[in-house]
């Protein structure tokens, strides 16, 4: 039995952080992961940090992305990690006049409340990104949005933590959970037996799972994610690029029910709308993805969506017409029933933590959610921010 003060289940950007931030303040940590570190969404994601300013009153949403931005700014700059990190901004690309408004009114708002973006005229748009449509009617601009390589950023973050002392155990599945009679609890993977006086959940869109062998009813969903590739080009793209679609659609029809997260691309089978992100990568790779699909723990991608996707892209940027897919992936992200992150103790147990819930922004979110997490079981005080995030709102027994 190796024995442990805190364990934290799942390898991926929030558990990593996690471990990084709590090895740093001197605890012992030990982490399990199933697979390999960033093995599932954490290391397929599209790589795009979303950041619009702290604004003139910061919530939750302005901690989890400002905070993320710094602490990728650090692994990069300041503590020698090339996490490919590029503070490039985002374009977003407004196909309609509904769109115009509403992204015009959208900027007006958020501008009103001290936060970073604008709204450009396409010329404007095209002397950052010279690929953009011409025919486009605007973009808006986000210049604080950023983009990594989620498998190297989120790779450095474990092994900082391990420099710091934490211990990781990959290939390490988290079978079964009992606590003692002190609320300490006994974790039993095929390999080992391990024993942790507190135990947070970092298990992504698996959280769910875990929570039934705890007892538990954890309202997270897989929801699949897709993307695309092509081969390596040469420097073509700056930004991060996006589209006001599914912006305009969701804040019009956010279409979460009983059984279903916000802001899905599909409900059952049938399209809603197409939503959109991508970048080039420094190797060279175009990389577009959007689908959002409630459809289990499937993680194969479907050729029609991908095609639709890339039409998509092919609106925003025409040059990628020409360009071929090359190949394409799908990862399973933690989507919340109401959409919002769940980070903080969970009720039902002394000494049980959760960090996920972090649906299609995870990894710009992820290193932020883990640091206050740690913060609030180092300090015993919960950030004040984080009861926006409060598991108590949604965690159940099973009956
Ligand atoms: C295609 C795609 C594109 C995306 N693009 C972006 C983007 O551009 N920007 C952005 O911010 N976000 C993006 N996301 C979302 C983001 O990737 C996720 O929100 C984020 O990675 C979730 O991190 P996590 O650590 O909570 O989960 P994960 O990365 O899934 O990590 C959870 C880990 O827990 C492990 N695990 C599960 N059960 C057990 C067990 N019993 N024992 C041990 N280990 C276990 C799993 O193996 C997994 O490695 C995208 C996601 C996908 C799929």
């Amino acid at each position: 039995m190796t024995e442990t003060e805190i364990l934290i289940i799942g390898g991926g950007i929030a558990g990593a952080s996690t471990a990084y931030h709590l090895a740093v303040q001197g605890h012992s940590v030990t982490l399990l992961e199933r697979g390999q570190v960033a093995g599932e969404a954490s290391g397929v994601n599209a790589g795009s940090i979303g950041a619009m300013g702290w604004g003139d009153s910061p919530d939750l949403e302005s901690y989890l992305t400002m905070g993320s931005l710094e602490i990728f700014k650090s692994l990069q700059l300041d503590l020698g990690y090339d996490i490919e990190f590029r503070q490039s901004g985002t374009l977003q690309a407004i196909h309609t006049e509904a769109q115009y408004a509403f992204t015009r009114d959208r900027v007006l708002h958020l501008r009103a409340h001290g936060y970073c973006v604008d709204l450009l005229t396409t010329r404007e748009a095209r002397s950052l990104e010279p690929e953009v449509n011409p025919a486009l009617l605007g973009c808006m601009y986000l210049p604080l949005r950023a983009q990594a390589d989620p498998q190297k950023a989120t790779r450095a973050l474990a092994s900082a933590a391990m420099q710091n002392g934490a211990q990781f155990f990959p290939q390490h599945e988290a079978l079964a959970i009992q606590q003692r009679r002190d609320g300490s609890y006994i974790i039993e993977t095929e390999q080992t037996m391990f024993g942790a006086g507190t135990l947070v959940l970092a298990a992504g869109a698996w959280c769910g799972e875990m929570g039934e062998i705890l007892g538990l009813r954890i309202p997270i969903l897989p929801v699949r994610g897709q993307m695309w590739a092509s081969e390596p080009l040469p420097p073509r793209l700056f930004q991060t690029i996006s589209s006001a679609e599914s912006a305009l659609h969701w804040h019009t029809d956010p279409g979460n029910g009983p059984v279903t997260p916000p802001e899905l691309t599909h409900r059952g089978g049938v399209r809603l709308t197409r939503h959109l992100y991508g970048r080039q990568t420094r190797a060279g790779e175009i990389i577009f993805g959007g689908d959002r699909q409630l459809i289990g723990y499937n993680k194969g991608p479907d050729a029609e969506g991908i095609a639709i996707n890339h039409a998509h892209a092919a609106e925003v940027l025409p040059m990628l017409r020409e360009v071929p897919i090359k190949r394409t992936w799908a990862g399973l992200m933690p989507f919340s029933l109401d959409g919002a992150p769940l980070i903080g103790r969970i009720p039902q147990h002394r000494t049980l933590y959760i960090v996920s819930g972090l649906a299609s922004s995870g990894f710009g979110r992820g290193p932020m959610a883990g640091k206050l997490l740690a913060d609030y079981l180092h300090t015993g005080h919960r950030h004040p921010v984080l009861a926006e995030a409060d598991p108590a709102r949604c965690v159940t027994r099973l009956e």
